[in-house]
């Protein structure tokens, strides 16, 4: 049965992946786009619920890999799936027996929310800037002060018809939780508020989590959606909102706005589906065969997926479902 597998994508998914097949005696080779493995993770600082340094997992993980037999080409970028292999940018033509694709996700691009100000007004970051931050040991408004009032903004891009994301991205209210409770461990003094449609926290530990932030370091939860943000002249950031449960307009000044970005699909979920025959969701995620018994498989026999490639999904449901997806692969390939 010893036939080849290709892994599209060296995330937290991909990895996990390759490193299954690996263990069950199926040459497996490890395809990444990037100059190292890891995907997202890799500019992560802490995971929630129990703020793990990003770092330990990914080095764990690569650890893993180190001797494991699996295959590792990075800087390989695949343009073209198919069942028999892929086609990468190169020219360069790859067969395979499987392929499993684990390309994950795209965060949203804040700037397409031009009235939050992102990329235009000093002091409007997004949740991967402060990961950023936090890693680099040090977050500071644009002129090095210690910021006093913090916002954070729930649902940018996703949830939204005027930038036809109508998806939850599901992770992203924990990870506002996450690192309002973060900044305000780093800033005792600071006043720090979520602004949010809904919270949603679905995971082991969220809920005691979000109660946490509440109850022990006093974070404002405000429900409501800010419409629009605007510089001050002292460099600040007035927002303008709604609270929706009084009804009442609000104003505030921050020294920092942080929009909680969403996950998007890829465009190459687009161009992988025109080639192969795969089926998208509205969503441009892909669509596993169904969602019960057969959800790390396409409705093309020979490609299988895992991780947020077909929704969003955290680390832990990544790194699950990419143990199911070889499973299904050493199956498919034992009947072929
Ligand atoms: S998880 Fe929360 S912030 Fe993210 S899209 Fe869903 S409701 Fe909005």
């Amino acid at each position: 049965m010893a036939r080849r597998v290709i892994i599209v994508g060296g995330g937290v998914a991909g990895i996990q992946t390759a490193l299954t097949l690996s263990q069950r005696g199926i040459p497996t080779l490890l395809l990444e786009r990037e100059s190292e493995l890891g995907g997202k993770l890799t500019g992560w600082h802490k995971l929630f619920p129990s703020f793990t340094p990003a770092h330990e997992v990914l080095d764990e993980l690569r650890q893993r890999l180190n001797g494991s037999g699996v295959e590792v080409r990075t800087q390989c970028e695949v343009c073209h799936v198919e069942r028999s292999g892929v086609t990468l940018a190169s020219g360069e033509r790859l067969a395979a027996d499987a392929v499993v694709v684990t390309t994950g996700f795209t965060l949203f691009d804040a700037r397409v929310k031009e009235e939050y100000g992102y990329g235009i007004y000093d002091n409007v970051y997004t949740t991967a800037d402060i990961e950023r931050m936090l890693n680099e040991g040090r977050v500071a408004m644009r002129d090095g002060s210690a910021p006093r009032r913090i916002a954070f903004l729930h649902c940018v891009g996703s949830r939204d018809e005027k930038v036809c994301q109508h998806h939850c991205s599901k992770v992203c209210c924990i990870t506002g939780v996450k690192q309002a409770m973060e900044l305000k461990e780093m800033f005792p003094e600071a006043d720090v508020f979520n602004f949010y449609m809904d919270i949603r926290m679905f995971g082991p530990g969220y809920e005691e989590m979000y109660r946490d932030a509440q109850q022990r370091l006093n974070i404002h939860f405000v429900r409501g959606r800010i419409s629009e943000a605007s510089p001050t002249l002292d460099g600040r950031v007035q927002i303008k909102a709604e609270d929706t449960l009084t009804g009442r307009p609000l104003k505030m000044s921050v020294d920092m706005l942080i929009l909680i970005i969403g996950m998007r699909s890829n465009a190459s979920n687009a161009v992988f589906a025109a080639d192969a025959g795969l089926q998208c969701q509205p969503s441009g995620f892909l669509a596993p065969r169904d969602l019960f018994l057969h959800n790390t498989e396409s409705n093309v026999g020979g490609i299988f997926y895992a991780g947020a490639v077909t929704a969003p999904k955290n680390i832990g449901e990544s790194l699950s479902e990419a143990v199911v997806a070889a499973d299904r692969v050493t199956e498919y390939l034992k009947r072929a």
